[in-house]
């Protein structure tokens, strides 16, 4: 079986799978360690009740209202139910997480958490286990076809057989067949200009899985995150505000008292993330920004629990969180939404499972809780893996018909040997601009329609993009081409979504024509397919165990 990506869903997919039994290999297009996993900072959610009583019900709880009650509580119930397991387990592994004073592992406070249920490793969490995972993908020596970009899913006999990838070390399209595939292909941050993510992060499997018919789920649901640096937009973790730091407006005035007067900047992020906007908005910014201030925290708390952050903070603002307060601004940063699966990954394509942040199986609903989605990469990568290598060992045959191969490599044939055309960046630039100004914090029907006409025309200049690079090595100008077409796709997903939700809820506010949520008409899933000429938009009820929707109050 194959596991495409090797951040931490992949690689604890894949560990999972080897320990059941199967043969598995591994597909990325980066080395395994440089996955964008890795760049996680602030920590990850278990109920382990070491700092305060904790329990899983509770997490589950706060997880429930954090997602505006659109997540789906029985996967919600069982991923709170079996985290504290799989903590353990990474420590067991050797992830060195920080720890209190009485030897057990340390715990601090996250955004609209009922409790400091955070575990973390400093501020660099996601180096850690991403460091562990690899070790563990080692020791069990299981395959990886690392910088290997995968460009399309392969399905035969109404089942997913395998892969077809371009492989960018020596060039030319490689088959890999496979009786299950896992897609742990991470987000899509970069559909936006200003984002926490890495330029890997185009969204390639949900883009894949669409274009194989598959829903997709929960498509107008795109997290900022309140703090990423002014001007860069690299995330200073909420971790800091986790150990105390205040948000200040021009004025110095702690402005979270007058939006959430009680969690103050542990809000959840879309509270945090539009009272910023609102700030800055209202003339209360400075260039762009609001200041994060730690200057109260002390030099000995910041080196010793932040110290990730200073650095940033000193290399790309040019600011000593110790001595002055650092100017931050909402960008781009989770997609709650993705391909829909079951709690154990399955997608509605028999031998295709989906885990980590490509996937929506629905924890996160509306608004995703920081420290959850790392949680999420472990808890349902382990459980995606174990499915996907049941279902491998019990049916035998892997068929990849040439005439597949034969048409992925006319239609490759076709974009290489264009002669003239667009370069592909000027698109991608213009996407990433037009989706900040026109689908971001708030969003407004007229932005709205006038992006999809954007969007319309820039799909309209795409087929005929011109990869300039010809050649075999290392040719990412024909990967970020696939991956501009990829973006397109999934952006106008969106956007169809995102207008039909006429409410606000979670990350999707619209403050001017529907200002609060309606449950009524919109506690449902949005799903998206791909027909002919474009998005089909249908929706789908959410699965309650047993909390009613309440108002949030913070
Ligand atoms: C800066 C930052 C900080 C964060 N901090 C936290 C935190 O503290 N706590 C928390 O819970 N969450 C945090 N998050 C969110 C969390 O880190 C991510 O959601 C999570 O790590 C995603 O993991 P993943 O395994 O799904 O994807 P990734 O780690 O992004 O891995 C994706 C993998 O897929 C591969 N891939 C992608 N496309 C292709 C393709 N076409 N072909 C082959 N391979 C492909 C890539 O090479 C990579 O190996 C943070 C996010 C960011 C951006």
């Amino acid at each position: 079986m194959l596991v495409v990506g090797a951040g931490c869903a992949g690689m604890r997919a894949a560990i999972a799978a080897h320990d059941a039994g199967a043969d598995v290999a591994i597909v990325s297009k980066l080395h395994p360690t440089r996955s964008h996993s890795g760049a996680a900072e602030g920590g990850i959610n278990a109920a382990l009740g070491n700092a305060a009583d904790d329990d899983p019900e509770t997490h589950a709880f706060d997880t429930v209202k954090g997602s505006d009650y659109l997540g789906d509580q029985d996967s919600i119930e069982i991923f709170t139910r079996e985290a504290p397991g799989d903590i353990y387990e990474l420590e067991h592994w050797g992830a060195f997480f920080s720890r209190r004073d009485d030897g057990r592992l340390a715990q601090r406070p996250f955004g609209a958490a009922g409790s400091p249920r955070t575990v973390y490793a400093a501020d660099i969490t996601g180096h850690v286990l991403i460091q562990v995972l690899y070790e563990q993908v080692v020791k069990r020596d299981i395959e990886v076809y690392e910088e290997y970009f995968a460009w399309q899913l392969v399905e035969n006999e109404d089942r997913c057989q395998g892969v077809i990838c371009w492989d960018l070390l020596n060039g030319g399209l490689k088959v890999l067949g496979g009786k299950t595939v896992v897609l742990a292909t991470g987000g899509m941050g970069r559909i936006y200009r200003a984002t926490t993510n890495a330029y890997a992060c185009t969204g390639d499997g949900m883009a894949m899985a669409l274009r194989m018919g598959l829903p997709l789920k929960d498509m107008e649901f795109m997290q900022f995150h309140p703090t990423t640096l002014y001007p860069s937009g690299i995330l200073l973790t909420e971790g800091c505000r986790g150990e105390g730091a205040y948000l200040v407006n021009k004025d110095g005035e702690r402005f979270m008292q007058r939006y959430a007067p009680n969690a103050m900047e542990l809000a959840s992020r879309d509270v945090v993330s539009r009272s910023e906007t609102t700030e800055i908005e209202e003339g209360r910014g400075i260039n762009g920004s609001v200041l994060l201030d730690m200057r109260h925290l002390g030099a000995e708390r910041i080196i010793e629990r932040l110290p990730g952050s200073r650095e940033l903070a000193m290399t790309f603002a040019g600011v000593d969180p110790i001595h002055d307060p650092v100017p931050v601004r909402p960008g781009a940063h989770y997609h709650m939404g993705g391909v829909e699966t079951d709690s154990d990954g399955a997608t509605e394509l028999t031998g295709l499972y989906a885990a980590g942040e490509v996937a929506c199986v629905s924890v996160h609903g509306a608004n995703r809780l920081g420290g959850n989605s790392l949680m999420e990469t472990i808890t349902f990568g382990r459980r995606a893996g174990t499915a996907a290598a049941e279902w491998a060992l019990s049916h035998t045959t892997v068929e990849v018909p040439q005439a597949v191969e034969r048409d992925a490599e006319r239609e490759l044939r076709r974009l290489l040997d264009r002669r003239q055309g667009e370069r592909p960046w000027k698109i991608r630039d213009e996407l990433g601009a037009s989706m900040l100004e026109n689908f971001g914090v708030f969003r407004y029907e007229d932005k709205m329609a006038r992006q999809i006409e954007i969007l319309d025309e820039l799909r309209d200049r795409y087929p005929s993009v011109l990869v300039e690079d010809k050649g075999d090595v290392f040719n990412t100008d024909l990967t970020q081409a696939l991956e501009l077409g990829y973006m397109l796709d999934l952006a106008t997903c969106m956007l169809q979504a995102g207008i039909a939700r006429r409410e606000s809820r979670g990350a999707h506010s619209r403050p001017n024509d529907y200002p609060t949520r309606d449950d009524e008409n919109f506690l449902k899933h949005s799903i998206t397919r791909w027909a002919d000429d474009g998005p089909e938009l249908s929706y789908k009820e959410v699965r309650m165990t047993k909390w009613e929707p309440t108002e949030r109050k913070y």
